[in-house]
């Protein structure tokens, strides 16, 4: 079970100017993690119903440890006309502080995913998560 039962997320965008490649290692303990294709978040399904504008679904991935269970989502989108400009968001699970009851959710990530708030407050992405995605 893991016990990053709780997110938060960053915006790649306004940290790289040019969109970097893939998280290879885990934030936390270094080790190599695993990816697998998901179906994008509830708020990119609400921007996929645009048809004024022309929307594209780059990537929904999701990472994660399986030494320290960790994991994270990072998800590109945004449409065709303004294609120079995609979205380029992550979703970090973390673990709650204080006293949260422990919930026995297993994929908290999918809660993050179908969390139509999930892009709401997003955090500047610190440069210790950033030189994740700069290691070759
Ligand atoms: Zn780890």
């Amino acid at each position: 079970m893991t016990k990053y039962i709780q997110y938060e997320s960053y915006d790649l965008r306004s940290y790289f100017s040019i969109m970097p490649g893939h998280i290879k290692t885990c934030f936390h303990c270094g080790h190599i993690l695993c990816s697998k294709e998901m179906h994008f978040s509830k708020v990119v399904a609400e921007d996929m119903k645009w048809d004024s504008l022309i929307p594209v679904h780059e990537f929904t991935i999701l990472f994660q440890c399986d030494q320290c269970s960790w994991w994270c989502v990072r998800e590109s989108w945004g449409f065709y006309e303004t294609s120079n400009c995609m979205y380029d968001r992550l979703i970090v699970g973390v673990i709650p502080v204080g006293d949260q009851i422990e919930h026995k959710d297993d994929a908290p990530w999918l809660l993050a995913l179908d969390d139509e708030k999930v892009y709401e407050n997003l955090l500047n992405l610190p440069k210790e998560f950033a030189k994740f995605f700069l290691a070759k």
